[in-house]
């Protein structure tokens, strides 16, 4: 027992004394690279629950959306039953519809009362996250300014991976990821991708090689499609600014997380688009989950 202890304290000081993956890095360097994997660390509950809260809610959509159809649907036969029929007749029917109606309606106001309940612990599960990122982007907003973006590959190692259509990272800094392709959007849009919140200034990965095209559009506001081998495209949106266009690897620099486009005054985070043909998007969540995480250090 004691010398599992005394082993244990031996291993948690040569923990602090060499932090992982942080042997490469000058001291500075080392000390920003722990305080982003401090707050990646705050994230990783929050976003575990942030996402736990979108699945409930989806469900919630659901459920909402069987109750207001069975609701329609009564409403129709009933009144269709009505026309044409006796003033006792339609008494009785506008009875048996009230009966109906009574546990459906309930059941629509308790599901609309945990949505609404649901809706507000996201936002402060948000709030949360915002916290930690504001925290991160002081952090790498510094470390840009003193050791230059040539230095992140040091501070925040994207690994490159051999096999697939995305082979690194598009995030290198703090993340946090819910599965919201398909969720529906303003004006009948469908969310083809998925957003990786991330820092604001945090660097932009290429998720493979190939050629990085700056594409400012209204939605997506500074955004870069990087076309692949093949007709392979990933698509990055709402970027504060540009990096690296032209010829790129995997794991070259591409832009800054932002927020520009319609994803102004929101969250910082980058849109990220799998368009394995070139036209239509795949869900990428499992392959960023792979590349990304779970946690890092
Ligand atoms: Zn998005």
């Amino acid at each position: 027992m004691r010398r599992t202890s005394a082993l244990l304290a031996l291993g948690v000081a040569a923990a602090l004394l060499h932090p992982t993956g942080a042997a490469a890095a000058p001291a500075g360097e080392a000390g920003v690279r722990r305080r982003l994997l401090a707050a990646q660390r705050a994230m990783g509950p929050i976003t575990v629950e942030h996402r736990r809260s979108y699945a409930r809610i989806l469900f919630l959509e659901d459920r909402i959306a069987r109750v207001e159809r069975r609701i329609a649907r009564a409403r129709t036969t009933a009144r269709e039953a009505m026309r044409g029929a006796d003033t006792v007749t339609r008494t009785w029917i506008a009875w048996g519809l009230a009966d109906l109606l009574a546990g459906e309606l309930a059941a629509l106001s308790a599901h609309r009362r945990d949505r609404l309940a649901l809706r507000a612990l996201r936002r402060e599960q948000r709030e949360g996250l915002r916290v930690h990122m504001r925290e991160a982007h002081r952090v790498i907003h510094d470390a840009l300014a003193r050791f230059g973006p040539a230095a992140w590959g040091r501070i925040w190692p994207v690994p490159v991976r051999s096999g697939g259509d995305l082979r690194a990272c598009p995030v290198a800094g703090p993340w946090s990821l819910t599965d919201t392709y398909g969720a529906p959007r303003p004006g009948g849009r469908i969310h083809d991708g998925n957003d990786i919140l991330a820092a604001w200034e945090t660097p932009v990965i290429a998720a493979h090689d190939g050629l990085a095209v700056p594409v400012p559009n209204e939605l997506g506001g500074r955004a870069v499609i990087v076309h692949g081998p093949g007709r392979l495209e990933t698509y990055y949106a709402h970027l504060t600014a540009y990096g690296r266009t032209g010829p790129v690897r995997a794991g070259d620099v591409i832009g800054y997380v932002g927020n520009s486009g319609n994803a102004r005054g929101r969250i910082h985070h980058l849109h990220f688009e799998w368009r394995p043909a070139g036209d239509d998007g795949i869900d990428p969540f499992r392959r960023l989950i792979e590349l990304c995480g779970p946690s890092r250090g």
